[in-house]
């Protein structure tokens, strides 16, 4: 476990605290940082774009990145709203690369709340969260297909559901390189 500072896991609205839980988790099994819940932004009507009826997730990084509590390493947020980027109809998620903050939208991601479903879709949004968390330590695209760093081209569920949850080995070690020199 390293003890440069915690991950945050950081709800936006009203996302059922369980599935905070299970992305805290999940997210510090992985990393082996340890991770916390907590709220950073009330809203992000800011970011919300009227003519897509989306929001831009870029405006929410940065305000992400702003508000971050000290002891931050870094924050994965998640929201119920869809998201975009201006080049694309909408992304799953976003992250500043080697910087603090990235998020994913759970809108895409898990159909609804049932139970049945509810295992699946929490996959997907660990993986995405790790994926976005991924960018956050700097680290690029992947082209090994059985990478949790490689992009789904398509953005199709079936891409991310094929996905391994984990990263091959060089990005293991980009990985691990990259924590070593924020320790520094
Ligand atoms: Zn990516
Ligand atoms: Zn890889």
């Amino acid at each position: 476990m390293n003890n440069m500072g915690s991950i945050i896991v950081s709800p936006i609205g009203d996302i059922p605290s369980w599935m905070s839980d299970i992305i805290a988790t999940d997210v510090g099994d992985f990393f082996e940082f340890s991770t916390r819940v907590e709220k950073i932004l009330d809203d992000i009507f800011f970011a919300y774009d009227a003519d897509r009826n989306q929001y831009h997730s870029t405006k929410i990084l940065e305000k992400l990145a702003k508000n971050a509590p000290n002891d931050c390493i870094k924050i994965i947020a998640v929201t119920k709203e869809d998201l975009f980027i201006p080049i694309l109809t909408h992304v799953y998620g976003e992250a500043q690369l080697g910087g603090k903050a990235c998020i994913v939208s759970i809108a895409r991601l898990i159909a609804d709340l049932e139970v049945e479903i509810v295992n699946k879709g929490c996959k997907r949004i660990v993986k995405e969260a790790i994926h976005e968390l991924g960018h956050t330590f700097d680290l690029r695209h992947c082209e090994d297909e059985r990478c949790l760093m490689h992009y789904c081209y398509c953005r199709r569920l079936e891409d991310v559901d094929r996905k391994s949850s984990r990263f091959c080995r060089y990005c293991k070690i980009f990985l691990a390189d990259s924590i070593r020199d924020l320790g520094r």
